[in-house]
């Protein structure tokens, strides 16, 4: 009895090893195996999913949970912190401003009247090209309404 399994056992072995090596060789230089075992995997993966639906949704939902948990502690533990920056923060630029009150008026100032200057010539510009002012119909220049010929192509308007 000893004797036969002495003699089956390596056997066995043997085709095992080979067996796993002519596999592995495949896996190696077929791109096709290679696939379907990938596919197979995807498969399981599938079935995975399926088993385990429960479980990944009460995973994700206690990382939810920890990540708020989280976030409560740290705006617990730092709010006095973050209020005082926020005040400090306010304050400085309550500070500046006031600081700077004459410089900000006179900007304000400088910035209404360029506004102003412009509205100005707009308008101007505006009348003037309807009261004295004609547009070349060759370059678009704008020439006087009474001239002949424009004052830039010299073509006749
Ligand atoms: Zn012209």
């Amino acid at each position: 009895m000893q004797q036969v399994l002495m003699s089956i056992v390596p056997g066995i072995m043997a085709f095992a090893g080979i067996g796993i090596f002519v596999f592995a060789a495949f896996m190696m230089f077929s791109p096709a195996l290679r696939g379907r075992m990938l596919a197979r995997q995807f498969r399981s993966m599938r079935y995975a999913t399926d088993l385990a639906t429960d479980d990944i949704r009460r995973t994700g939902e206690n990382m939810a949970g920890a990540a708020v948990d989280t976030l409560g502690n740290i705006i617990d533990e730092k709010g006095e912190r973050l209020q005082e920056i926020a005040s400090k923060t306010v304050g400085i630029q309550t500070g500046a401003i006031l600081e700077n009150k004459e410089k900000l008026e006179e900007l304000a100032d400088l910035v209404s009247d360029a506004a102003a200057k412009t509205v100005s010539k707009a308008a101007s510009a505006l009348q003037d090209g309807t009261a004295g002012t004609v547009f070349c119909k060759y370059c678009g220049t704008a020439v006087d309404a009474d001239s002949v010929f424009c004052k830039k192509c010299g073509k006749k308007l």
